[in-house]
């Protein structure tokens, strides 16, 4: 395939692979479509959607319609029911190379932490992986930068007419954001955070209004190297940290009793009305609870009612994961801790003390 540095002003519409599960669209793919959305109005440009999956995949495409897709490409093949590289790179190769957009979109899950650097490295275009934050419009994103840089943004001297994508991620282990452009290739790519990005509205007239269009599956044999015989799913049932209300995080805190400090934050929980337990990085480093309930840079991105950080220290790499929850307690020894500094609420102490306080507490003020 030839480099896609010629003729870049032919790359046109702002594109969202949209993920399927099992024939169901993911939860990621409202939330890219929503952003994406922002982005094409920004640009003047179409919101396309890509749906690759097994006959009859086509039924969920109004959805995507809902949150503000204008057309949705629609591949239906028996092949693209499960996920495999190899197919799916072929495919969306092909689409991109014969419909050029400007911006694909894809979500950073496991099929799309596989794919997008594959489709990238196939179509010689940029990737900015796991990016938190997009804008075009640069009034946007002088706003983004004043709101949440120590920049002085008036004393920089920003192309105003830039309609690049602006790609935001942390960098340096979180210690710093930097800011990327694809200036020179086209479609510039991004794959986004599950649970970063706002679903937006749902409108139910647009539901009406996107166009779907089918588009052949141009898949030969000597195209598939690899083929799924079975699919075995995790018996395991995985904690639900995205659509928690109410997190309660353990840290290396209760390295002193990890099973009794985890049964105190699960007890927590339940006093407060039921939700999930999270964890810092060194409590599913040191194996005390599965990498699933991870709240943080490489964990998940949660914004709960209520959230709860039990000797958690408040790494920068743990804070990025859980500063925008609507409130923040923090339960720590160290006044000095730097979860402190984000908590709306802070006490100082010894967690397996304060923790029973605090159930007690709750479980009285209930009756
Ligand atoms: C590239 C990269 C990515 C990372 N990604 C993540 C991530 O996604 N999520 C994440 O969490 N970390 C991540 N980390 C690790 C991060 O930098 C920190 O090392 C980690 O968050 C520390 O976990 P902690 O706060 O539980 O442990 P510690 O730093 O050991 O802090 C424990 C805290 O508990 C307090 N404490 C101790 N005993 C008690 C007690 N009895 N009662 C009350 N308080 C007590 C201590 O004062 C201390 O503040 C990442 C690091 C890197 C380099």
């Amino acid at each position: 395939m030839s480099f896609k540095n010629e003729n870049i002003e032919d790359y046109k519409d702002i594109w969202v692979f949209c993920e399927q599960r099992d024939g169901k669209i993911v939860d990621t793919d409202i939330e890219l479509i929503s952003e994406g959305r922002k982005l094409a109005n920004e640009r003047g440009a179409r919101l396309v959607g890509l749906l690759l999956g097994k006959e009859g995949i086509a039924e969920h495409v109004k959805e995507l319609g809902g949150y503000g897709a204008d057309i949705v490409y629609v591949v239906e093949d028996e092949r693209l029911d499960v996920y495999t590289t190899d197919a799916y790179t072929k495919v969306i190769c092909d689409i991109i190379d014969d419909k050029k957009p400007e911006v694909f979109l894809v979500g950073a899950s496991t099929i799309g932490r596989d794919l997008a650097p594959r489709v990238a490295a196939r179509l010689h275009t940029g990737l900015c992986a796991d990016c938190t934050h997009l804008d075009i419009n640069m009034e946007q994103y002088s706003a983004f930068l004043k709101e949440a840089s120590s920049l002085n943004v008036e004393g920089l001297s920003l192309d105003m007419e830039d309609t690049n994508l602006k790609m935001t991620r942390p960098a340096f282990g979180g210690h710093m954001m930097a800011t990327i452009i694809c200036p020179r290739f086209r479609p510039c790519m991004a794959t986004v955070r599950p649970g970063v990005l706002k679903r937006g509205e749902y409108d139910q007239t647009a539901e009406q209004k996107v166009i779907v269009e089918k588009l052949a599956c141009n898949l030969e044999k000597e195209d598939l190297r690899t083929k799924v015989l079975q699919v075995v799913k995790e018996t395991r049932k995985m904690v639900d940290l995205i659509g928690a209300e109410v997190i309660v995080s353990v840290g290396n805190g209760i390295s002193k009793d990890p099973s009794l400090g985890i049964s105190l934050a699960e007890e927590l929980v339940d006093a407060l009305g039921g939700g999930v337990v999270g964890a810092s990085r060194a409590v599913t480093d040191a194996g005390w609870l599965t990498a699933d309930h991870q709240v943080g840079q490489t964990g998940k991105t949660v914004r709960p009612r209520i959230y709860v950080a039990l000797g958690i220290c408040g790494a920068i790499q743990h804070k990025a994961g859980m500063e925008d929850s609507e409130v923040i307690i923090a339960v720590n020894n160290n006044e000095d801790a730097p979860i402190f500094e984000t908590a709306d609420y802070g006490l100082v102490g010894d967690l397996f003390e304060v923790v029973p306080a605090l159930i007690s507490e709750l479980n009285s003020a209930k009756q």
